[in-house]
């Protein structure tokens, strides 16, 4: 009866709404941000609880970043080379990483992936909880790029950081290297 076909109706409504408030985002990937979306950029209109628990993630992070201390350290080379003041060989480009040859390969495939926002990250021992998501991105971007770069047989990430990790560019990088069997220990 349609007394039935209403009651049926509203039940669906409202299961649909338990699971968007539940935070089930699986279930309605439409709600989901696109991944294409700067962490830094992600709408922050809606209330909290309105979101799904993915874009909740997104969007706390995005206001963390938000609230982190200006970065006062001068601009490096790499802010150019994202600006494509300077040219660079770049390998793969997103909204929020970059990756480009190093100019100086230490291996017959040797890349850097970068953020392309410093926010403070001139160096990896600066990490937040808020720089999370952006670090666990940079890490995807290598394997992708490695990936890519047909590096199946294995390649090393390496960051250095500080003095002692004889950092040079303090704009935070992941060094990829790859092509031939690498040593152990390094240097
Ligand atoms: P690090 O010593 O870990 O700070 O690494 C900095 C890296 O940046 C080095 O491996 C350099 O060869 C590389 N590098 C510096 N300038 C450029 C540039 N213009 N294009 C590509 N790579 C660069």
């Amino acid at each position: 009866t349609s007394e039935h076909v209403k009651i049926l109706m509203l039940a669906k409504r409202a299961t649909g709404n338990a699971a968007r408030f539940a935070g089930r985002s699986l279930l309605l990937p439409h709600l989901l941000p696109s991944p294409r979306t700067p962490y830094h950029q992600l709408p922050l209109s809606r209330p909290l609880s309105a979101m799904s628990s993915a874009e909740q993630a997104a969007a706390q992070a995005a206001t963390k970043l938000a609230d982190l201390p200006p970065d006062e350290a001068p601009p490096t080379i790499f802010d150019k080379i994202i600006s494509k003041q300077i040219p660079s060989n770049i390998l793969y480009e997103d909204n929020d990483a970059m990756a480009f040859r190093d100019i100086s390969p230490q291996a017959p495939t040797h890349f850097l992936v970068i953020p392309k926002v410093r926010n403070g990250l001139t160096r990896l021992s600066n990490a937040t909880e808020a720089h999370k998501m952006l670090l666990g991105h940079l890490l995807y971007v290598a394997q992708h790029v490695a990936k890519q770069e047909k590096l199946e047989p294995g390649f090393r990430v390496c960051i250095n950081d500080g003095p002692d990790g004889c950092q040079s560019v303090y704009h935070l990088h992941l060094h990829v290297l790859g092509g031939r069997k690498l040593s152990w220990p390094p240097g």
